[in-house]
């Protein structure tokens, strides 16, 4: 069983930002094509929110006993948001990818996922996959949602317990709130770039990081990362406070077995880094959902106290 260790943060986060540093000055010299494995490519440059769709009508058309396209809402924009529900089992779980539009790696898994999950759904569930949350900074290769010439984070825009920059500027993730609370979402993944860790409540501005289910947590966690060997641990300790994520939402309003997948090395990975992704992520997800216990958490309220002073730490960059 993985462990994180509070000494192993500062050493991360230097080295992480010594490679942000060298990167940018390097570029700065040499253009950004001088790096192939930290630039997208041609191929994924082309893959918009249409193509996504795209697929998933396709695989539905294919499976149509095991698949079919659902509309979540419709966003600021009036593009609908659409996912794939894959299964036909009582229990129903989600997956949800690119929050951040820039984080197009995470689609990536999605649809990877979607695609393993048609052809061997699991028993006793219905997944519910939403490969791209985000649709106009995904289009974009952009970060934040942007409605009327303003622009929100979509992963602080829910309500949390120590606050969010929201809630609910944007009606996209209005949309997925009301949909974990309609569908009686039992587990959930939420996918992001770049860390790499799988990572649990609490994530929010506190010191008071434990719930009462950490083992399960951990478990889940370790299950998920078995091929990837991402770090796992509390969010908070592990990455940074962020006061109005999706993934500590979902637990406290409701006890859903919410993990977050910062996957991968880079938000810009290529063919070769988008393929390990998958092969990392796709089977550990997998065992995720065939493991997750089959009823929310009853004792998911926030028990802690709030150190709004947290707050300075949150990048908004992951
Ligand atoms: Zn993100």
């Amino acid at each position: 069983m993985k462990s994180v260790t509070q000494s192993h943060t500062p050493v991360f986060n230097f080295s992480r930002i010594a490679l942000v540093a060298v990167a940018t000055f390097l570029m700065g010299a040499q253009g950004f094509g001088a790096y192939p494995s930290e630039e997208e490519t041609p191929a994924q440059r082309t893959e918009d929110y249409n193509s996504a769709v795209a697929l998933m009508q396709d695989l539905a058309a294919k499976n149509p006993t095991v698949a079919q396209t659902f509309q979540l809402g419709v966003n600021n924009g009036g593009q609908a948001i659409m996912g794939l529900k894959v299964g036909t089992g009582a229990i129903h779980n989600l997956l949800v990818a690119t929050h951040h539009g820039n984080e197009y790696g995470s689609t990536e898994i999605a649809k990877a996922f979607a695609k393993d999950l048609v052809l061997k759904p699991i028993q006793g569930q219905t997944i519910y996959i939403i490969p791209v949350l985000n649709i106009p900074g995904y289009n974009m290769r952009a970060r934040r949602e942007t409605v009327n010439s303003r622009s929100y984070d979509p992963n602080r825009d829910y309500p949390g317990p120590c606050g969010s920059e929201g809630p609910f500027h944007l009606n996209s993730t209005k949309a997925l709130a009301d949909f974990v609370e309609r569908e009686g979402i039992v587990a959930s993944s939420t996918i992001h770039t770049f860390s790499p860790a799988v990572l649990y409540p609490w994530g929010v501005s506190t010191h008071d990081l434990s719930t009462p289910y950490d083992a399960i947590f951990i478990e889940l966690a370790n299950l998920a990362t078995q091929e990837s060997h991402y770090t796992v641990g509390n969010s908070t300790e592990v990455l940074y406070a962020a006061d109005g994520t999706f993934e500590d939402y979902a637990f406290w309003k409701h006890g859903i077995w919410s993990l977050l997948f910062e996957a991968g090395y880079s938000h810009s990975p290529n063919a070769t880094a988008v393929a390990e992704l998958i092969r990392v992520n796709v089977p550990g997800l997998r065992r995720m959902y065939e493991h997750a216990p089959s009823a929310r958490a009853d004792d998911h309220a926030f028990h802690g106290k709030c150190d709004t002073r947290m707050r300075s730490m949150d990048r908004h960059d992951e």
